[in-house]
């Protein structure tokens, strides 16, 4: 045999075994995939990319870069912000502001979701804002605290003027803005709900087939806890479900299939 036809069968014969194995290896997996997989669980796919400029009754919801700020109108000339970004600068809100023919003093108040520097980093921008956050997060938003704890502490220049407390409902002008704690993400987590809007911070994102999911485990402090807060805050608002209309995440698109979403997450079993 020449030593050509000897590598050719070579060859032919790792072919053949590597097809077999591979074969073998399928089989293997999938008898472990279908028999781990518990039927009524339902596999939803990854997290869907903010989609900005979304305008509805007085509230706009404006992308920067990787997280959303909301702007909700108070009147002539004044609004309140949900978050002020991860622009030092808050470049995105200033121009969205200024679309609307206002600068940084226009924005009278502040509502934090919670206190990670890119849901913060804009505030110093807005000296006439009242800062505001759930209680359990003011060390955090101030840097007087430290989410992972190998990090050290640093001030943040940002001083929080009122904090709120769960079920707290926060009238500026004729606005209503209803204040629910859901600790899990950071300690001090806040949803803001008004006109139809539920914010949910980073307590939850939307996925790509239009589902919530609870908020991402790399950054969320307490994940059994995130969890029940969003259990919770379902439960809550399940008897008010037809006020809802849309659900925000900071950093993912937003939902408009009423409180649907979220009532659906608090009904699945735990991934
Ligand atoms: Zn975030």
């Amino acid at each position: 045999m020449k030593s050509s036809s000897l590598s050719k069968l070579l060859v032919a014969v790792l072919a053949v075994s590597f097809a077999l194995l591979f074969t073998a290896a399928c089989a293997s997996t999938n008898a472990t995939t279908a028999g781990e997989a518990p039927a009524k669980m339902k596999e939803i796919s990854g997290r869907a990319p903010i989609t900005g400029g979304l305008q509805r009754d007085g509230i706009e919801v404006v992308q920067d870069d990787f997280v959303v700020v909301a702007i909700l109108d108070l009147g002539p000339g004044e609004v309140a912000l949900v978050d002020a970004g991860n622009a030092q600068d808050a470049g995105p809100i200033l121009s969205a502001l200024a679309r609307r023919g206002l600068g940084p003093e226009a924005v009278k108040a502040i509502l934090l979701t919670h206190g990670d520097g890119d849901h913060i980093r804009g505030v110093p921008r807005f000296p006439n804002a009242e800062v505001m956050a759930l209680e359990a997060d003011l060390a955090l938003v101030e840097g007087r605290a430290v989410k992972v704890p190998s990090r050290p502490a640093k001030p943040t220049g940002i001083a929080v003027t009122r904090a709120l407390r769960d079920g707290e409902i926060v009238e500026l002008g004729s606005v209503r803005i209803e204040v629910f704690a859901v600790p899990g993400h950071t300690p001090g987590s806040a949803a803001f709900l008004t006109n139809g809007v539920l914010f949910l911070g980073d307590s939850a994102g939307a996925s790509v087939d239009g589902e919530l999911l609870p908020g991402d485990p790399k950054h969320t402090v307490d994940q059994p806890l995130n969890r029940a807060s969003l259990r919770n805050l379902a439960a809550r608002l399940a008897p008010r479900a037809s006020e809802i209309d849309l659900l925000v995440p900071s950093h993912t698109s937003a939902l408009d299939r009423g409180l649907t979403p979220l009532l659906d997450l608090a009904a699945r079993p735990e991934e």
